[in-house]
């Protein structure tokens, strides 16, 4: 494949050559990393950079109606708009949350965005890389905000916002005690809370629940780097799309801001340290998967059961056979 050509169409912003790149970034195949890792080289020095906004929020809470209507708008301002997931799940339940040919129907079909499903791999460090690589593309393919969901299982939160700028939490309008099924965690990394699905019936409860959030985002430790007000708490309805734009407004105040104060630099910085590390660790793990090194760790584990090898000593004679 020639990748010089490929990458000539991401940067004019072909949305199949997009497509075809990321295929490519998602392959596990030896020569598919290569020309991925080439490409990747020749696209750094673009320069472009999209805003990246993480999403999260658990099945139903109204992510990709969210989505498309956030995407709507955005695109209505002549922005371009990118959608990504990792979705750790879809291993496991062989679809995906972005599958589904139903979901951002609307969105779909605007020529200014760009939807790309999930893609299924067994572990959350693949999908890692790969969604990593696909903001990548997108951000040389010139797109305005790449948006990346993710429903809120077990570490994926912590992937997303180690990947975005901007990390927006949804929930649903719920009584008080639900309060506490948030876990802090979670809440210390949102920038900005929504609660969703504030219209109708349950415009009152939104309310509620918004001011509780907002309560208790005044509890944990404001971060240093954020202005006044942030994180904070608003309500949304994105079947109505109220409080889009004004969300919308926020999320550009706080990142003119970290902008303007070096925050937005020191935290990509931080965050291209951190996956330097993951992607050691990942290749370090790797190359212990092989027939040799397996062997060689049950003979190893067979000395540490007997009491014959400390453990400690053990794991340096396996790490010597990797040198
Ligand atoms: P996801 O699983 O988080 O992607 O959630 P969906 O976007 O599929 O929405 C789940 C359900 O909530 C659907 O029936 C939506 O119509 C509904 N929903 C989503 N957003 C809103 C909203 O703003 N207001 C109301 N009333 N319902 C909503």
């Amino acid at each position: 494949m020639q990748t010089d050509s490929l990458s000539d169409r991401i940067l004019k912003g072909e949305r199949r050559a997009l497509a075809r790149a990321i295929t490519l970034v998602e392959s596990n195949r030896a020569d598919h990393r290569a020309q991925a890792s080439e490409l990747l080289a020749q696209l750094a020095g673009s320069g472009r950079q999209a805003l990246r906004i993480g999403l999260s929020g658990t099945p139903g809470v109204g992510k990709s109606t969210f989505i498309e209507s956030f995407g709507m708008m955005l695109t209505g301002q002549g922005l371009r708009v990118a959608v990504l997931a990792v979705d750790p799940s879809s291993a496991r339940s062989g679809g995906s949350i972005l599958g589904d040919k139903t979901r951002m129907e609307r969105l779909s079909r605007e020529k200014n965005a760009f939807i790309r499903p999930s893609p299924s791999q067994s572990h959350l460090g693949g999908v890692a890389r790969r969604t990593r690589e696909a903001i990548a593309l997108c951000e040389a393919a010139g797109y305005d905000v790449v948006l990346i969901e993710t429903v809120g299982v077990g570490q994926s939160e912590t992937v997303v916002s180690e990947l975005s700028d901007l990390f927006l939490l949804l929930l649903a309008p719920a009584g008080g005690d639900e309060l506490q099924g948030v876990k802090r965690g979670i809440m210390e990394m949102a920038d900005i809370i929504l609660i969703n699905k504030a219209d109708g019936d349950l415009k009152a409860t939104a309310t509620r629940t918004c001011a509780d959030y907002a309560g208790a985002l005044r509890l944990l430790r404001k971060r240093p780097q954020d202005p006044e007000g942030f994180p904070k708490a608003m309500t949304v309805s994105a079947v109505e799309e109220q409080g889009l734009e004004q969300a919308w407004h926020e999320m550009q105040f706080l990142t003119r801001w970290r902008r303007d104060n070096g925050i937005w630099e020191a935290n990509r910085a931080a965050q291209a340290r951190y996956w330097f590390d993951q992607e050691v660790r990942h290749a370090l793990l790797a190359r212990l998967d092989t027939p040799q090194a397996k062997a060689e760790m049950e003979r190893l584990n067979a000395e540490v059961s007997a009491g014959r090898l400390n453990p400690a000593r053990a794991a340096e004679k396996l790490l010597g056979t990797l040198s």
